[in-house]
């Protein structure tokens, strides 16, 4: 007879919650999340969001969903119920989540303001005539509304509701968050001045909003719960949203809706990374608007810590525990809470990597969970992955985020599998950028990896082991993957520089290489160069400056690390940059290098400008690392080894998530027949074609 388990801490996150006429089975709650799948990849998303529920979710919701072609949110790739259409897709991810054991809940939004229409070409509807709202400056306006395109608005949004819920739809969503939809441009004072009834007053500004929920809630007739979310404030804006008018929306509507899902100004800032924010960072936001109201409240903080949790309930600060990145990383969370596996939780590391898939319209991605995005396209699962074909062995030489979760897969597949690291450390590159201020969320790669290892006996680890190409042979091993990683450039190639550029004698130049390795610039006056863009130009930037330095950031592109706009983190960084007193100099491109100088050209007109300078850091291209894979690749070729192949940075130099992805591609291709190794693409969803109606027009030329 085996022993129920006893009480834990957790089990509080186990109880069910009352929202409206439904009853969760637990309180973790995966709030709506973009995902750069949307109406182009509905079976990629069905098969995603169900991986979720699998994992333990009592709630599992789509992303935002475009009411109506008045909302098109081209080029982002979201959800559509603009008409009957749309019900196979909105039906299969409903379905395939309540397969996955969890509630539905759908995010419905007219975009209005938000909405450029670049696809449908119909004018956007706002409160005002004004500008989009929306990324990267479209030349479009919106529109003043007039009453009878609020009615308007008030139909479409009541047709999707009615849409949502023949799809199967548990719970229906009001958005009126992140600035996104038009239920929040007529409740902010920044977008609307109208003075009608709909404007004014704050209980006339919410006027459309409590419209949409009354409307929301006769059209579900108690056959689905119904929801708003809602940004508590607009902050660094003029004339935003501020506290006290969400205080008097709660006090007006608080009983309204099913549920509250608060949410922090614009998605920048609710989707905060761990270099701005830390776990729980919206507790002080959000503590207190729960006691307005009477109805269940979630909200999201990246938690990843049961106690962390724990913690947002008993204090009264939450009811349902909100996550979008949490269950990216780590779909299957409340499980291991559920079974105490609280090691085995692959935690969040706060990057935004996923943020990119959508604002790059490209599937999700993720730097922990290499199987998000991948559960249709690839067949890969976050937690299982089938046996081995056969009794094979194989060698992992380098032990960075691609070699660790190779290791990690192929040891979980059955393979017998030999890491051999070079250091003492295991980790690579991830455990020297984990030490940069702002980054020690990142070591959560490499730890999560670890603990995994260490439950593998078929995993063996030689550390302080550089392999050679001889020993490899020596130690007679078949099958070879080439993880070693990769190293910064320090002659200026990169985007603009694909040739050396002239450094004179006597020059100092150092790479993140060497300020990770603990060496410093031997003057005080330092040129950074960075022709890289993503993060570590300006995180070695900002360290310099901390430590003393005088630093000007040279980038050919219009904003220091420019890629963050894509994490969402751009304008934080130009603004600690700045308010540090590094001095960036945008559009601006290293020529050459002398010992006490550097000369720099404007990329647009070539005028050039000499700036004093001790020591130039480069943050440009890097190399593979890849002496070894050569060697070895020679061996293959004489008969001396079955396969060899590289991965992550020393294939090609990218990104971490990219490298954790490489190291899980070689395990789960490894043995695949036919066509071996690399050979597999991904499945891909083709949209019908349209035909002619009655047979085709015969051509009159002969
Ligand atoms: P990636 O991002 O592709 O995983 P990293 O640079 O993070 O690459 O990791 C590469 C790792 O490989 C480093 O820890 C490095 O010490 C190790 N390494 C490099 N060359 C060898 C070698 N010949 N033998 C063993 N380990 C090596
Ligand atoms: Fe978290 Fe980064 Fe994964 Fe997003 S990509 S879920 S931020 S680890």
């Amino acid at each position: 007879m085996s022993a129920e388990p006893g009480p834990s801490p957790y089990d509080i996150l186990f109880e069910p919650v009352q929202i409206g006429p439904l009853v969760t089975k637990n309180r973790f709650f995966q709030v709506p999340h973009c995902n750069g799948m949307g109406y182009r990849d509905p079976s990629a998303q069905a098969a995603m969001r169900r991986a979720k529920a699998e994992g333990g979710w009592g709630v599992v919701c789509t992303e935002e969903v475009e009411i109506h072609p008045t909302s098109d949110l081209t080029p982002y790739i979201e959800l559509r119920a603009w008409d009957e259409k749309d019900l196979p897709a909105l039906s299969l991810i409903a379905s395939e989540i309540h397969a996955g054991g969890a509630l539905a809940g759908i995010e419905l939004v007219h975009g209005g303001l938000n909405a450029p229409n670049l696809t449908t070409r119909e004018t956007p509807l706002a409160p005002h005539h004004l500008p989009v709202a929306t990324y990267g400056y479209p030349p479009v306006q919106a529109r003043a509304m007039t009453k009878e395109d609020i009615a308007d608005v008030r139909r479409w949004h009541r047709q999707a509701v009615e849409l949502s819920l023949r799809a199967g739809y548990d719970l229906v969503y009001i958005y009126a968050g992140h600035g996104m939809g038009t239920a929040q441009h007529f409740l902010s004072p920044r977008y609307n001045q109208r003075t009608d009834e709909y404007g004014g007053s704050t209980r006339n500004r919410m006027r459309l909003m409590r419209e949409l929920l009354e409307d929301t809630l006769e059209a579900a007739e108690g056959r689905a719960a119904v929801a708003c979310r809602i940004s508590v404030e607009e902050p660094h804006v003029p004339d935003g949203l501020r506290r006290e008018h969400l205080e008097e929306v709660l006090s007006e509507i608080g009983e309204l809706p099913d549920l509250w899902d608060f949410v922090q100004g614009d998605w920048a800032e609710d989707s905060n990374t761990s270099r701005f924010s830390p776990e729980g960072g919206q507790e002080q936001l959000v503590r207190g608007l729960k006691q307005l109201t009477s109805k269940p409240v979630v909200g999201v903080g990246r938690f990843t810590s049961p106690d962390m949790m724990v913690h947002q309930v008993r204090s009264g600060v939450l009811d349902l525990i909100g996550a979008a990145r949490p269950s990216i990383a780590d779909p299957f969370l409340p499980n291991k809470i559920r079974d105490g596996r609280l090691a085995q939780i692959r935690e969040c590391i706060g990057c935004n990597m996923c943020v990119s898939g959508d604002l790059t319209m490209s599937p999700i991605r993720c730097t922990q969970n290499p199987s998000m995005g991948e559960e249709f396209r690839r067949g890969w699962h976050p937690e299982r992955i089938r046996p081995r074909h056969a009794p094979e062995r194989i060698l992992v030489v380098g032990s960075g985020p691609a070699g660790l979760e190779a290791v990690r897969a192929l040891g979980l597949r059955g393979y017998d599998v030999v890491l051999a690291e070079a250091t003492r450390e295991l980790g690579g590159r991830v455990v020297k950028e984990a030490a940069l201020p702002g980054l020690s969320a990142w070591r959560r790669v490499v730890d999560y990896r670890l603990q995994a290892i260490a439950g593998l006996p078929n995993v063996e680890i030689y550390r302080e082991s550089r392999f050679s190409a001889d020993d490899v042979l020596e130690f007679g091993f078949e099958h070879v993957v080439v993880a070693t990683g990769s190293s910064w450039r320090a002659d200026g190639v990169a985007r603009w520089h694909t040739s050396p550029i002239p450094i004179g004698t006597g020059a100092e130049v150092l790479t993140p290489d060497h300020l990770m390795r603990g060496e410093r610039p031997s003057g005080r006056r330092v040129v950074l160069f960075d022709d890289d863009h993503y993060y570590l130009g300006g995180v070695l930037a900002g360290l310099l400056r901390h430590e003393g330095y005088d630093v000007d950031l040279v980038t050919p592109a219009p904003l220091a690390s420019a890629w963050t706009e894509q994490t969402l983190e751009v304008e934080k960084v130009q603004r600690d940059l700045l308010l540090s007193g590094v001095r960036i100099r945008a559009n601006e491109v290293l020529m050459s290098v002398a010992a006490d100088s550097v000369r720099i050209e404007n990329v647009f007109t070539g005028a050039p400008q000499e700036l004093p300078c001790d020591t130039v850091v480069m943050v440009t291209a890097r190399l593979p690392e890849d002496a070894l894979h050569q060697q070895l690749l020679a061996a293959a070729a004489n008969g001396s080894l079955r396969s060899v192949e590289a991965i992550g940075d020393a294939c090609a130099p990218g990104t971490i998530a990219a490298a954790v992805w490489s190291g899980r591609r070689y395990a789960e291709e490894f043995g695949a027949e036919p066509g071996g190794r690399g050979a597999s693409l991904p499945r891909r969803e083709v949209t019908e074609l349209w035909s002619p109606p009655g047979p085709a027009p015969r051509s009159t030329l002969a």
